[in-house]
């Protein structure tokens, strides 16, 4: 029988460590990155003040899962009390556009009101969480997803994008990382699964979706020029990093990009992340929201000491994640 728990420890120390890892990348083109070094545990050996904490993305998601244990699942109120709870963390290197929409919701206005409707993949960096509770109700996760992000994101864009990384985690966790990836079977549970989505946005996603699944063979470099680029328009648009590898905080680019390197590094957790960190571009969202898939499929087990010892508030993210386990066990133990 599958380990879960170690699942559950996979996906959150994933997220945080990639978040971690990402972050000082934030903003930099690929090939800068790249010219950073040629082995990246050499450099992290000698570098490792650089990487002392994960950001806002990991802080919120951990937030969330801690209303998911309150609650016993998705509880709007839970939720916005903890996003609230974030502001006196402190946040770490927030997006404005986040912090006035979580003042919004401590000033007492109600979340329909105080959303953005952004593009961006804020919600999407958080939403794991509900992929590893609702693993086992897909309709659940799917509305939960979406719930979820209206609080900061309402844009139809960023809520099927969130559907898309639930369903992702929640399929990736029954995986055994040691057989055959089930390429075709992963696109064909994800493409409907935003089937509820208007017609404009879920065309968009599957558009992308079916130019990546013929297009996973390009090499790195050459995949992420292709898709950094996919739907990016204003305000998430950068002229000059045109033809260049640098992924946009556009969810749609961000999740063709991320399942792209997902899906390019089945090897190994550590290598998966590196790939990650240094795609360029947003990667301490990629960071998160990739570590978050590779933690899903490659589980605690086979995270190494060393990326683990990097994380802030490590020993308080197992004890999360070992009380939201149990949580998980209690509303669902008949169906696993
Ligand atoms: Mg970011």
């Amino acid at each position: 029988m599958q380990n879960y728990l170690d699942k559950f420890k996979g996906t959150l120390m994933g997220m945080a460590i990639g978040n971690t890892l990402g972050s000082p990348f934030k903003g930099k083109l690929r090939e800068e990155i790249l010219l950073k070094f040629k082995d990246f545990n050499d450099f992290l050996s000698k570098n490792r003040n650089l990487f002392k904490t994960y950001t806002d993305d990991t802080q919120l998601t951990l937030h969330l899962t801690e209303a998911l244990i309150q609650g016993n699942g998705f509880r709007i109120d839970n939720t916005i009390k903890e996003f609230i709870l974030w502001l006196y963390d402190p946040p770490i290197s927030p997006s404005y556009e986040r912090l006035t929409t979580i003042r919004k919701l401590e000033r007492g206005i109600e979340y329909r009101n105080a959303s953005t409707k952004s593009k961006g993949n804020g919600s999407i960096s958080r939403v794991a969480p509900i992929g590893l509770f609702y693993s086992n109700n897909i309709e659940l996760l799917k509305k939960t997803a979406e719930l979820s992000s209206m609080i900061t994101h309402s844009d139809p864009t960023a809520i099927a994008g969130s559907i898309l990384i639930a369903r992702a985690i929640s399929y990736l966790i029954k995986l055994q990382d040691n057989n055959i990836f089930p390429i075709n079977d992963f696109f064909n549970i994800l493409i409907p699964s935003i089937s509820n989505i208007d017609e404009n946005t879920q065309g968009e996603y599957i558009g992308a979706l079916e130019k990546l699944r013929e297009n996973l063979d390009l090499s790195a470099n050459a995949g992420l020029i292709k898709f950094s680029q996919i739907g990016v328009k204003s305000p998430f648009f950068i002229e000059e990093y045109l033809g260049k590898a640098f992924i946009h905080p556009y969810s749609v680019s961000t999740i063709i990009c991320v399942i792209f390197i997902f899906l390019n590094n089945l090897d190994s957790f550590e290598q998966s992340i590196i790939s990650f960190i240094t795609a360029g571009g947003d990667t301490d969202t990629v960071g998160t929201i990739g570590g978050g898939l590779a933690g899903a499929y490659f589980g605690y087990k086979n995270i190494s000491t060393d990326l683990i010892k990097l994380v802030k508030n490590r020993k308080y993210i197992l004890d999360l994640s070992e009380r939201f386990y149990k949580t998980y066990l209690s509303q669902f133990r008949k169906l696993i």
